[in-house]
C-alpha cells in the first residue's frame, strides 16, 4: 500500500488565554519515501497533554512550538515500512510521533510497546508518562506512609487518578479535588478515593477543614494558584508537598503574585520549613562547631548594641524597618 499524503495539525496562531480549536490548522503534506535507517510509522493514538500549552507559549523546558510548526506529542504507532534492521513491519512503538498520521523516524526516543498494555492507548496515560509522574511523584517525592492523609488536585486526570489510587494501595487516606460532581462521583465510587471536594460547589478551604481536621500529610498539586494556597494553610506537621502541575496558570499571560510553583518544579528544588526548636538538642554541637571559627576570626560578627532597657522599644522599631545593622542587643544596666 502506498502512503503519499500525510495529514498534520500545525499551530496557526499563538493563542492568548485558553487555546481554541481555530488556533490550529489541518494541512496535508506529501510524504517522502524513507531513507536507509529510517522507519515509516502510522500513528494510532496521540496523547494530548497540558504541557503543550506551555510549548505553544514558548515557555516549556522541552522547547517551543512556533506558528506554522507541527504540533508535537507522544504517540503509539505501528511500523508500516522499515529500512532499519532494529524494526520490522508490524512493530508497535511509543514515540514522539506528533499530531499527524504518519511519522518518519530513525527510532530515536522510541520504545517498544509492552504487548501486555491493552488498550495500547494506556501507554500514553496511566501506564505511560502520566503514570510515571504519579509513581515517581508520590512514591519517591511524597514519601507516603500508612495512615497518611493524601490530597491530590486535578484528581480525575491520568496523573491525579493514579496518584490517588496508588496512594490508596500504599495505605493512605485519599482525598481528591476535582471540578464537577460527576468527576467526584467517579473518584469515590469507582476509583475508591475516600472522599472528593468539588471546588466549584465548595471552597477547597472548607472541604479540607471538613475532611482533614488533622491536616494534610501529603499534598500532590497539579494546579497551583488558589487551590495550592488553600491546601498549604492546612498542612500537617512534617507534610510533604509535591509540586507537579500548573493548570491554573498555563493559559494566563501574566504571572500571579507571590512565589511561583513553576520555579520549584523547573529546578526540582526541595523547599523545607524550619522551626529551630525542633533542633534544640543540637545547641552544644553548634557551639562546638562555630566556637573555634569565631575564636580564630574565620567568622566575623556584628552587634547593634543599645544601652539600657528604655532603649528597647526604639531599637525594636529600628530592627523591624531594617535600620539595625547586625544582631540587635540591649545592654542592660
Ligand atoms: P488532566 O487530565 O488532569 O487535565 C487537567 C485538569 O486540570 C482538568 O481536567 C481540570 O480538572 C484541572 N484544572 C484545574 N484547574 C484548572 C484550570 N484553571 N484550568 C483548566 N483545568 C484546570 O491532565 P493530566 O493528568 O495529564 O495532568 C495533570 C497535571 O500534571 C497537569 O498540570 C500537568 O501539567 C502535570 N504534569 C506534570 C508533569 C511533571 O513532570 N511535573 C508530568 C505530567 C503531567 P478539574 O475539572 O478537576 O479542575
Amino acid at each position: 500500500m502506498k502512503h503519499n499524503v500525510n495529514q498534520q495539525i500545525r499551530l496557526k496562531n499563538r493563542p492568548t488565554g485558553l487555546p481554541k480549536a481555530p488556533d490550529f490548522t489541518l494541512v496535508e503534506t506529501e510524504l517522502p519515501g524513507i531513507d536507509v535507517n529510517q522507519i515509516l510509522v502510522r500513528n494510532r493514538y496521540l496523547s494530548l497533554d497540558p504541557y503543550m500549552r506551555s510549548q505553544i507559549a514558548g515557555r516549556h523546558i522541552t522547547g517551543a512550538i512556533g506558528e506554522g510548526d507541527l504540533m508535537l506529542g507522544e504517540t503509539v504507532g505501528e511500523v508500516i515500512e522499515s529500512r532499519n534492521s532494529d524494526y520490522k513491519q508490524g512493530d508497535m512503538l511509543v514515540l514522539n510521533g506528533g499530531w499527524q498520521q504518519y511519522f518518519i523516524s530513525d527510532g530515536t526516543g522510541a520504545r517498544a510497546l509492552d504487548a501486555r498494555i491493552d488498550p495500547a492507548s494506556l501507554a500514553l496515560g496511566i501506564l505511560g508518562m502520566p503514570g510515571l509522574t504519579a509513581f515517581a511523584g508520590l512514591g519517591i517525592l511524597g514519601q507516603p506512609k500508612v495512615g497518611d492523609t493524601l490530597v491530590v488536585s486535578a484528581a480525575s486526570g491520568a496523573v491525579g487518578s493514579m496518584v490517588g489510587q496508588y496512594g490508596r494501595t500504599l495505605g493512605c487516606r485519599v482525598i481528591g479535588i476535582a471540578g464537577s460532581d460527576e468527576k467526584c462521583r467517579w473518584l469515590v465510587d469507582t476509583a475508591k478515593f475516600d472522599a472528593c471536594i468539588n471546588y466549584k460547589t465548595e471552597t477547597v478551604a472548607d472541604g479540607i477543614d471538613r475532611l482533614c481536621p488533622d491536616g494534610v500529610d501529603i499534598y500532590f498539586d497539579n494546579v497551583g494558584g488558589e487551590t495550592l494556597d488553600a491546601v498549604m494553610w492546612r498542612l500537617a506537621i512534617g507534610a510533604r508537598v509535591v509540586l507537579c502541575g500548573l493548570m491554573s496558570q498555563l493559559s494566563s499571560e501574566t504571572r500571579p503574585a507571590g512565589p511561583n510553583p513553576a520555579t520549584i518544579i523547573k529546578a526540582r528544588a526541595t523547599v523545607r520549613g524550619l522551626v529551630v526548636f525542633d533542633h534544640w538538642q543540637r545547641m552544644a554541637e553548634m557551639v562546638e562547631t562555630f566556637m573555634p571559627l569565631v575564636k580564630s576570626d574565620e567568622i566575623q560578627f556584628l552587634e547593634d548594641v543599645s544601652d539600657g532597657l528604655k532603649a528597647a522599644p526604639a531599637a525594636f522599631e529600628r530592627l523591624m524597618c531594617g535600620q539595625n545593622f547586625g544582631k540587635t542587643i540591649i545592654k542592660l544596666d
